[in-house]
């Protein structure tokens, strides 16, 4: 029997022939295509300004260097999310730090960050770049961060790697109303693929003119932004350290054909996590509690064990699922519990809350091709689990 992946993505015909068509073209790198792509998620998203990368990594390590992060600097973010969303403060040369989760939406507690900046400002410790993950695609409070950007003089960088497709006060994630820079990111798992890949969205021209350089070697050919006059046309300055951070056409091709299916892929995994929801009813488990100010794009569904009703602890579970042929995950190790950030200084215990989380936390499959004979299967077998085990 095979297993139902946790995650998986949707290829058409039609994405092999766009991806194809590139192939037969004369560019496959750097070409017109990643240029129809950028624009294509600038519209959908509603941002001025939109930057492809090679990875989502990528685009949250030139977010960071484009609002200056650097030594001396202070970086924070949530530690339930993958460590791409801290390691990029590092990349920079700058310190990371952490606040805890809501325990009710996963993602940054508001109050938990107001005691924090208000302690910092006290200490001269406040940060230069906080980083809100919109973990499963559900948005943070970005208009209580934004007003508290205003009040404490920090920028916001969204990680919006979970939350193509989602909304918050009825706009599209990725606006960056309440932001200087959102990123998003095309692995396989995500909402759309390119394969791998990566984007940013801004609606300041100097950010984004700061990361077009940065993404490739930090050289330009544009003769007004160079010193002194251009030598002719074949002529580029280096004028800072960038990198080779290029996404191909070949890979924009993908995402481009895959973005004019990203509204029926939100509908399809909104339409199976209601179905989640209601099937789950009655079992000792916590189904993901939504704010009515989001609509998620349901990246992923996670549900919490509750472990005090059951004789059987999460590891078991996890196990027995996965024996049945249910590809289930654990979305996230709490990055300041990683050997890596515990060598720096962070010790378990940090971030009560995530910890708490993550003890009980089980990600069941959910994707747009997914059928509801699946999503039955799944749930009948996490069913038969916990029925055999509840001590209800
Ligand atoms: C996937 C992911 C990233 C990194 O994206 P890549 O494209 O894999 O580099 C960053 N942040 C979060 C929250 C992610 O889930």
């Amino acid at each position: 029997m095979s297993m139902i992946p946790y995650a998986k993505q949707s290829i058409s015909e039609q994405d092999i022939e766009a991806v194809a068509k590139v192939l037969r073209s004369d560019f496959i790198t750097q070409g017109p295509v990643v240029v129809q792509f950028e624009q294509a998620i600038a519209e959908y998203c509603g941002a001025d300004y939109t930057i492809a990368v090679s990875h989502g990594t990528a685009a949250l390590h030139l977010a960071c260097l484009a609002l200056d992060v650097g030594e001396g600097d202070s970086v924070w973010t949530s530690p339930n999310s993958f460590v791409a969303s801290a390691n990029c403060a590092l990349y920079c040369g700058a310190k990371i730090d952490f606040i805890d989760i809501d325990p009710q939406t996963y993602n940054i507690s508001m109050t938990q960050l107001k005691d924090k900046l208000k302690l910092a400002e006290q200490n001269n410790t406040l940060p230069k770049v906080l980083i809100p993950v919109h973990f499963s695609g559900q948005s943070c409070d970005m208009q209580a961060i934004k007003s508290l950007s205003q009040q404490y003089g920090f920028s916001i960088i969204e990680d919006a790697a979970h939350a193509l497709g989602g909304e918050y006060q009825k706009t599209k994630i990725g606006s960056c109303h309440y932001s200087d820079i959102s990123i998003m990111s095309f692995h396989p798992a995500k909402m759309i693929t390119s394969g791998e890949g990566g984007m940013l969205l801004t609606n300041r021209q100097d950010l984004a003119d700061s990361i077009e350089q940065l993404r490739s070697h930090g050289i330009t050919r544009n003769p007004e932004q160079m010193k002194g006059a251009s030598h002719g046309s074949w002529y580029y300055q280096q004028l800072d350290l960038g990198f080779n951070y290029r996404i191909t056409d070949i890979q924009a091709a993908l995402g481009l054909s895959q973005l004019q299916r990203l509204d029926d892929f939100v509908s399809q995994r909104r339409a199976l996590a209601k179905h989640y929801n209601e099937k789950l009813q009655g079992l000792a488990l916590t189904i993901p509690w939504q704010h009515p100010d989001t609509q998620s794009s349901w990246h992923l569904y996670v549900i919490c064990l509750q472990l005090e009703h059951l004789n059987v602890g999460r590891k078991q579970i996890f196990d027995l699922l996965r024996q049945a042929g249910v590809g289930v995950h654990v979305h996230y190790i709490p990055i300041h519990t990683q050997p890596f950030y515990q060598e720096k200084g962070f010790k378990e215990g940090d971030f009560p809350a995530s910890e708490a989380y993550y003890a009980t936390a089980l990600t069941l499959p959910l994707f747009a091709e997914m059928s509801v004979e699946q999503l039955d299967f799944i749930v009948d077998n996490l069913t038969k689990i916990l029925h055999v085990n509840d001590g209800l």
